[in-house]
Order: C-alpha cells, then structure tokens, then sequence
C-alpha cells in the first residue's frame, strides 16, 4: 500500500496516480490497479507556508500526515512535489516505513542515461536552495540552472499558471527557449523539477534528454511497492 501526499498540487497528483495505476495495471494485469491511500491538501493553504518561509510547520504539517498515512497501513510514503522535500527530513523522522525520495529517483535516472551534467527547472526554492540541487550533486551530478530573470519566469508560470491547470503554448515556448539556453550553458539534459512541467513541456517537445519528475517518481513508486 503506497500512502501519497498530494495536492501540491492537485493537477500532478492527478498524474501521479494515474502513472502509479497504469504502472500497477501493467506489472499484474487483469483488474488489477494500485493499493493508495492519499491525503490532498488544499494548494493554498501549502503556498501560504512556503510564501510565509514558513518551512518549520510544514514540515510539521507534512510529518503528522506521512505519520498518518503510516498508522492507516502504507507501507512507502511518496511526497508527490518537488518543492516540498525541502521538509524530506523531517517527513522521514516521522515514520518507519520507506519514504522514496524524489531527487534520488531522478539521479538514477540521470546516472543511467550516462549523464552527469544536467539543467534544472522547477520552483524558485528547487533551483535556488540547496535541498534538491545538494541532492543531486551528492550523486556525482553537476546542476546548471537558468539566470536570475529567468528563474523567476520558470517560477511564475508554475504558480500562476500550472498549478492553476492553466497550460498555455507561449509558456511552452518560453521553458523551450530556456532550456535550449541551459544545453548552450553544458546541461547535456533537462530536469522538470517540477511536478506540474511535464504537464506543459513533453519528452517531445525537448531536443536533448527530458527527466520528467512525475513520470519518473510514478514509476520509482511501482517498482518499490511491487518488488
Ligand atoms: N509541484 C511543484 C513542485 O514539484 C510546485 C508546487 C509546490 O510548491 O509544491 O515543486
């Protein structure tokens, strides 16, 4: 039984439990879909937090509720955004079962391309602070992120529109344009670290290798429950 926390925001979870049921429905066949259990925040009370730095409650807030998921019976805790394992810490002191850290699943599939020099999209958090890029780097991989201005265009677009399920093409075309600039800045591949990017910006779309976060941690999550 795999326990999410989702609804950072919804329109991921959404995918992540889709992937999860698709994975599941692939590996056993038949009737068979996966065994969760979710807790779905409201997204604004979690941008309030984050917005406030106000890391401390959410982690406790986020903590209190792996350890929930835990009591109900999940056997793995999967934290379905990026941004938020900022608090991975404080979520693993709270439980004992295995909580499967998203940095970590992409680094393996970062490392099993052959990469080790990669650009990196997500939150301003993600690509400033040094939770999810140190998470990385501790794999033996270098992160290139976009300027400053940009940054804050990667950011802005995730909560003004994204996370709002807003998919607009010239915001496609603006995290296309940026990402062609990391590849010139070295990145040999990209990183969606952020749950909602694969929503806009496909494997199609992108010219050098993609590492969708969603995608990749959907699939982390049916491996470690099914095997
Ligand atoms: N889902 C996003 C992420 O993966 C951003 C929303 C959030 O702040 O949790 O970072």
């Amino acid at each position: 039984m795999i326990g999410l926390l989702g609804g950072m925001s919804w329109e991921s979870s959404v995918l992540y439990e889709e992937l999860i049921n698709t994975g599941v429905r692939a590996r056993l066949g038949g009737v068979h879909s996966a065994d969760l259990i979710v807790r779905s925040y409201d997204f604004a009370r979690i941008e309030e937090l984050q917005a406030a730095g106000d890391w401390d409650a959410a982690g406790r807030l986020l903590a209190e509720d792996a350890a929930r998921l835990e009591s109900a019976g999940a056997e793995l805790v999967v934290l379905c955004t990026n941004t938020m394992h900022k608090v991975a810490e404080q979520i693993e002191a709270s439980i004992s079962v295995p909580f499967l850290h998203l940095a970590d699943t992409t680094a393996a599939a970062i490392l099993a391309e052959g990469l080790d020099t990669v650009g990196l999209l997500g939150t301003k958090f993600t690509m400033e602070q040094e939770f999810y890029r140190a998470r990385l780097e501790s794999h033996g991989i270098s992160v290139v992120v976009p300027s400053e201005a940009e940054r804050q265009r990667v950011h802005d677009i995730i909560y003004d529109e994204l996370v709002k399920g807003e998919l607009n093409r010239d915001s496609r075309e603006e995290y296309l344009d940026i990402i062609d600039r990391l590849g010139s800045a070295g990145a040999q591949g990209v990183v969606a670290g952020c749950t909602e990017i694969e929503l806009l910006v496909t494997e199609d779309d992108v010219f050098i290798p993609y590492f969708p976060t969603t995608t990749l941690h959907a699939e982390a999550a049916v491996e470690a429950a099914l095997s």
